[in-house]
């Protein structure tokens, strides 16, 4: 598959879309994401209602199926004064599939800046609804938490 271009936005089918449009993102931002990791809930769902705050550094995820909320990454450590908002697709559709992704700082395993790509499961665009910098201390075990 491939991604496609309506005006001003990106239009994608599969997770690999996500990631490519994420990648894109990333790279103009000059923080490359070289490692992702798909959201995928307890129960097996991979659809979600998505709240974030970019200046706290903090996003959840809740589930369509189970309802369970969820602290992607280290969202957990920011929850403290923050004012998560909402996130709506152009199409007004407020579900979507998640990739995220992370940049490392170079020979390490260090984060360096956290992005969280979205596939709108009505319309299929695809687009990097927040990004921040971040300072997680292990990729892996942060890309566990997505
Ligand atoms: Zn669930
Ligand atoms: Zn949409």
């Amino acid at each position: 598959m491939a991604l496609t271009k309506k005006g001003e936005f990106w239009y994608g089918t599969t997770s690999g879309d996500t990631q490519a449009e994420l990648r894109s993102y990333s790279v103009a931002n000059r923080h490359e994401a070289t490692r992702f990791a798909a959201s995928k809930c307890d129960c097996g769902c991979r659809t979600f209602a998505l709240q974030s705050d970019e200046d706290a550094g903090l996003a959840i995820r809740t589930c369509t199926d189970c309802g369970e909320e969820h602290l992607m990454g280290d969202s957990a450590d920011h929850l403290e004064g923050s004012e998560p908002e909402t996130h709506e697709c152009v199409c007004e559709n407020e579900v979507f599939e998640l990739m995220s992704g992370v940049s490392v700082v170079e020979g390490s395993h260090k984060v360096r800046w956290y992005y969280i790509g979205c596939h709108c499961v009505e319309c299929n665009l695809v687009g990097v609804f927040a990004d921040w910098p971040c300072e997680a201390d292990d990729a892996a075990a942060f890309l566990a938490k997505v």
